[in-house]
């Protein structure tokens, strides 16, 4: 599903000094611009929509990509100027690049963002019954408020895996007829004891249970559990699954909420995961546009940020580093041409976006933040040099260097920027992939949009934000160098 093609700059023309004004481009904006944002929220939406989860967006991405002509790596033996390759990394990560003008030992141009969000993933062995209602246990995946995930419509997506070879897909509770699924609280009438404990305590993880039926199986006398049997049944009979195939199973509990335009005037998306699908799809839509770049463009969609870029989707895996070595063995001419000292030094020439969201300034939370360092909702891109927390720590500082010729670019593009850090210093913090890709000797800094309530089940953007961060990361790639 690509995108419109997009002339890359700005259509107002307007040139923003960033040094001296941070404005709000709802304000700033020719109308043109304003049209085009709420066009390319469509698109975005749409694409969302259908990828909740770290697999399905790997599916569209694929798919986005084929179109376009993209070929699978593994089937390419040499790669020249305009070739366009892709690969999974395990179905839960995924990559492409387009081949540039230049030689890839001269560096990549990367744009990095991560497809997993936070959510409730099924345990292994997740089924049983209690007081006559069958569950589903979960074990919350990221950073979240566990209250946040009662009493909301749910909505069951993954893959299971049989022992007889079998892959399953499972999606139920996004089509209108679908059933959803529910995490039930306590009525405020007889919730005076709950409401006195810290908002950490009051729903226990293991509290996070999943109603999914309440249906028994009749005429088996012998049946201890007969609600749980007729919701096994109800699998097997619909899906082939049986209880020990969870097992295998990367089944994930996400909002059964579509993305919806926020506010009369359509200001805002409201959506599950834009947490980082608001940075992958414009970065995944940014190399998508390449035809014949001057440098190697490439996106990485990466799993697993949520909990630390662990496991071999994750930012952490090798896998990443291995299309990148073998973009650049197929473009010198074929695997037995790789070096490791010219693919190292190709690394340091390489510059990168660690295309990942921030906080938007709320002032009902006014205190967290420290004003003249946060990024405001509709005030375009934020440029955070570093992430980390309390002195610091755990972060990837990019160069100064690397700013300024960020910076520039922006200024010639006419893209709108704004910076700061994530909140007040000792507020708390977080970190993103760029730490894992500056270990390999490139230039990277963060690079994404403010999001309000960032890791609730629903969160915010700003859409004109989104549409600017389309057209930056498409300057960047076009000519950082
Ligand atoms: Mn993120
Ligand atoms: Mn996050």
């Amino acid at each position: 599903m690509p995108t419109k093609k997009n002339g890359g700059k700005a259509k107002s023309g307007k040139k923003v000094d960033p040094v001296a004004e941070f404005p709000n481009l709802y304000m700033t904006s020719s109308d043109d611009d304003i049209e085009a944002a709420m066009s390319f929220a469509e698109d975005y939406k749409a694409f969302i929509d259908i990828s909740k989860t770290e697999r399905e967006f790997v599916k569209t991405a694929k798919e986005a990509c084929e179109s376009l002509g993209f070929k699978d790596i593994s089937s390419v033996n040499k790669l020249k100027y305009g070739d366009k390759v892709y690969a999974s990394v395990k179905d839960r990560g995924f990559v492409c690049a387009v081949i540039g003008k230049k030689p890839v030992t001269e560096g990549f141009n990367i744009l990095g963002a991560h497809i997993d969000s936070p959510r409730l993933d099924l345990k292994p062995n997740p089924v049983f019954e209690d007081a006559e209602t069958v569950y589903f246990k979960t074990h919350y995946y990221g950073g979240i408020k566990k209250y946040q995930w009662t009493t909301i419509p749910l909505a069951l997506h993954g893959t299971v895996y049989t022992v007889d070879g079998k892959e399953i897909d499972v999606c139920i509770g996004e089509k209108d007829t679908d059933p959803v699924f529910y995490i039930t609280d306590l009525l405020p009438h007889l919730g005076r004891e709950q409401m006195k404990k810290n908002a950490e305590d009051f729903i226990p993880a293991e509290d996070l249970n999943v109603v999914i039926g309440g249906i028994p199986l009749k005429g088996s006398d012998k049946e201890k559990e007969p609600y749980k049997a007729a919701i096994l049944k109800y699998l097997y009979n619909e899906y082939g699954i049986v209880e020990k195939d969870f097992v295998s199973g990367e089944l994930e509990i996400v909002p059964a909420a579509k993305a919806r335009d926020l506010g009369l005037d359509r200001a805002y998306i409201a959506a599950y995961g834009h947490d980082d699908k608001c940075c992958a799809y414009p970065a995944l839509m940014a190399v998508l546009a390449q035809d014949k770049p001057e440098r190697t463009c490439v996106a990485f969609l990466t799993d697993k940020e949520e909990i630390g870029s662990y496991s071999n989707s994750g930012a952490q895996s090798v896998i990443y580093e291995n299309f990148l070595m073998e973009l650049l063995a197929k473009n010198l001419g074929g695997i037995d041409k790789f070096n490791m000292l010219t693919y190292r030094k190709a690394l340091e020439n390489t510059k990168m976006l660690s295309t990942d969201v921030t906080t938007g300034y709320d002032p009902k939370y006014a205190s967290v933040f420290e004003k003249n360092n946060t990024a405001f909702l509709s005030h375009g891109l934020k440029i955070e040099k570093y992430t980390g927390a309390r002195g610091k720590s755990g972060t990837n500082e990019a160069t100064g260097e690397f700013v300024a010729k960020i910076t520039k670019i922006f200024k010639d593009n006419s893209i709108p920027w704004q910076t700061g850090e994530l909140g007040k210093i000792d507020a708390g913090g977080g970190g993103t992939i760029s730490c894992y890709m500056a270990k390999m000797g490139m230039d990277v800094v963060d690079l994404g949009i403010p999001v309000w309530s960032m890791h609730a089940p629903i969160e915010v953007i700003s859409k004109i934000d989104l549409y600017f961060l389309y057209l930056g990361y498409k300057a960047f790639v076009e000519n950082i160098g």
